[in-house]
């Protein structure tokens, strides 16, 4: 857990990513099960469920996430589901409510990050979604600010390169879209210091955009 006023929620994360044009998938807070399910049916099926907490930092980890929910039923039972999993798990935690979102259909999953080196300053970080990163260490760096030329050779310089122009059948990823969003994320860590770490984790990449599907900010 961390302090809870420097995590910005997924919601929250969200909102502020989007409105610096920033592709997202774009999350609504619901803050009963009611509300979920209305939330729902507006947005229309099918929907995925995450918990909304600034004290909740991995989601997925404590049962806090519901993937693939095709109707109210579904979502009222997720929603009931994910608050007594996260209960169990953090005690103390203060949960808003949930997030709703529409599910996103599958893609190469990517990952941009930023973090702080005592050095250097914001630092953006690629790479390719899931274990890839994880085990592989597959990244690449830059210094913000990162440019259009700095984007295009940091996406290429990945050794999973290959998976992003679209292996054994599987679609290929956008990278001009990959390429934009980086430059983006860079333009917003310049114009908001405050922001210490930023996570977009996972990015969905098709043939013709990207799009974030998780968002992480912690602020100073
Ligand atoms: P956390 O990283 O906090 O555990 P995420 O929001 O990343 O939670 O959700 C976990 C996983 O669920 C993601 O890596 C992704 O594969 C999947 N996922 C999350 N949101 C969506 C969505 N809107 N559409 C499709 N899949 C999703
Ligand atoms: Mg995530």
């Amino acid at each position: 857990m961390v302090k809870s006023q420097n995590l910005l929620t997924e919601v929250e994360s969200k909102a502020l990513l989007k409105k610096a044009g920033i592709p997202v998938v774009e999350a609504k807070l619901a803050r009963s099960k009611k509300e979920a399910i209305s939330i729902s049916n507006e947005m229309g099926f099918p929907v995925v469920l995450k918990v909304s907490s600034t004290e909740v930092v991995h989601k997925s980890d404590s049962g806090g996430v519901k993937l693939g929910l095709t109707n109210a039923t579904q979502v009222g039972k997720a929603y009931s589901e994910i608050l007594s999993s996260i209960k169990q798990a953090y005690p103390q935690a203060q949960i808003d409510g949930v997030s709703v979102q529409p599910m996103a259909a599958p893609g190469v999953e990517v990952i941009v990050g930023m973090s702080k080196d005592p050095q250097f300053g914001p630092v953006l970080m690629f790479g390719l979604g899931g274990i890839l990163v994880e085990v592989l260490k597959d990244v690449s760096f830059r210094i913000v600010p990162v440019t259009a030329r700095d984007a295009k050779a940091m996406i290429r310089e990945i050794k999973g390169y290959p998976v992003l122009e679209g292996y054994r059948g599987q679609e290929p990823a956008s990278i001009p879209a990959l390429e934009k969003l980086i430059v983006k994320v860079s333009q917003f860590v310049e114009k908001n210091p405050q922001i210490r770490e930023l996570d977009l984790n996972p990015i969905f990449a098709y043939p013709d955009k990207a799009v974030a599907v998780d968002a992480r900010i912690i602020l100073e």
